[in-house]
């Protein structure tokens, strides 16, 4: 089989598969996207895209795209939660593009699917098509669809996110839950006057809880996000609309720049924060899991869209090297390469569950004192770097 006669099918139309059926489509190969949602856009907030996710975007044609829907971060901060005390800024800007060849992206996930639809033809995504299973027969697979229909595909890319209908087929696990819950919400971008001349991401850290901003769409609003302990949203609905007197007495005392942020929501919703136990295997013979559905991550670490991205270019480059020949062999591969990496960010995303939340007391000032010593980015050469490329050459490519 030649490249252009593999059939590929993949599962969701979130970060993931979007970037696969663009870097298939690039190689000329056959690809449909099979999408749950009746519409896109409508779920999610804000997205930090980090120089090693943003690279990947721009070699798939989106950087014109992303300048102009999105910010580019000045700086990192880290606040005290009560009385607001600089902790840490560290310079992203000019010295982010100058080290990683990137910039430091904060987007709306709509805008971000927006700039990756709109490098697809019309067409290549189904929407209104939820997968409810996978089933291999030899050298096919089949996919089958809540509304009764099935297709075959050579190869089934699962980009289905958290929830994963597909991943059953590769690991018998579910979500786990994380203990904490996030209230997320936009507000104008009016709440936060100094992002016009200083967008950046400020980060504030107290007991059990913190709280991050920054402008989204342009500078045109602001994404918030408010994390606390809550040992009860593991059984809750995935996801609710709360109260803004509600997330204002959960952050009682807190300094008065985060409770103006908060107090100008229109409306915020809350989520539980779920991911899973990692894994050994992102694969069976001819089902590759990818993104979330591979490796979902506690947001701390602000990784779960670049990770995806980086899946993107291994499985593609992987598949069109080996699989003319031999599938099985292409996905073993893929999963070589990326889960040593996606296991060392997994891992440090959950250690962040600890540190982003302690009491105040010794371990605090500590961390406090770290974050202070914060000069530059060298400290994130090993997550921003090109850690694609370097890996393909490890195992090979
Ligand atoms: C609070 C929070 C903050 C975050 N902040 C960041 C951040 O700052 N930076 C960052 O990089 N990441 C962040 N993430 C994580 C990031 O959003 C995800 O890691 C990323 O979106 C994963 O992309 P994906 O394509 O794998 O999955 P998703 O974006 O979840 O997309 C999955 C797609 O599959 C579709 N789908 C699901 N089931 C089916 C089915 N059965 N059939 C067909 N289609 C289906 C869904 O509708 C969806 O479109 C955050 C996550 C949370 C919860």
């Amino acid at each position: 089989m030649t490249a252009v006669g593999l059939r590929v099918a993949v599962v969701g139309a979130g970060v993931s598969g979007l970037a696969v059926a663009i870097l298939l489509r690039r190689r000329g190969v056959r690809c449909d996207v099979y999408e749950k949602s009746d519409a896109l856009g409508a779920v999610g907030a804000g997205i930090q895209l980090s120089p090693n996710g943003a690279r990947i975007l721009h070699e798939l044609g989106a950087e014109p795209a992303m300048r102009r829907r999105s910010s580019a971060a000045h700086a990192i901060e880290t606040r005290r939660w009560n009385d607001g005390t600089l902790l840490s800024r560290v310079a992203h800007g000019t010295a982010c593009e100058d080290r990683f060849q990137a910039p430091y992206y904060l987007v709306h996930r709509a805008d971000l699917q927006a700039c990756l639809v709109d490098l697809l033809p019309p067409g290549r995504i189904q929407l209104g098509r939820a997968v409810t299973g996978v089933v291999e027969h030899g050298d096919r697979v089949e996919l089958r669809f809540a509304d009764g229909g099935s297709t075959t595909a050579d190869v089934v890319i699962a980009a289905d996110g958290v929830h994963s209908a597909l991943r059953a087929a590769v690991v018998d696990d579910s979500p786990v839950f994380s203990g904490y819950s996030v209230y997320r919400g936009l507000v104008p971008a009016a709440a936060v006057p100094s992002f016009e001349d200083d967008p950046r991401v400020m980060f504030w850290f107290g007991p059990g809880r913190h709280v991050t901003y920054y402008p989204v769409s342009s500078g045109r609003t602001v994404h918030f996000s408010a994390v606390c302990a809550d040992p009860s949203a593991g059984t809750a609905p995935r996801s609710s609309t709360a109260d803004v007197p509600n997330l204002l007495a959960e952050f009682d005392g807190w300094h008065e720049d985060v409770r103006q942020v908060m107090r100008t929501a229109e409306s915020v919703t809350r989520w539980g924060l779920f991911d899973r136990n990692l894994s050994d295997r992102y694969r069976t013979g001819r089902v590759a899991l990818i993104g979330d559905a591979a490796h979902p991550m506690l947001p701390f670490l602000s990784q779960g869209a670049s990770q995806a991205l980086e899946d993107a270019v291994v499985l593609v480059d992987s598949l069109l090297t080996e699989s003319m020949t031999d599938i099985p062999a292409a996905l073993r591969r893929y999963e070589a390469v990326r889960r040593p990496r996606t296991a060392e960010v997994h891992r440090q995303s959950r250690l962040r569950a600890d540190t982003f939340h302690l009491p105040d007391g010794p371990l605090q000032a500590e961390r406090d004192a770290a974050l202070a010593g914060l000069r530059d980015l060298a400290h994130l050469d090993w997550l921003y770097g090109d850690a694609v490329r370097s890996a393909h050459a490890l195992a090979g490519h």
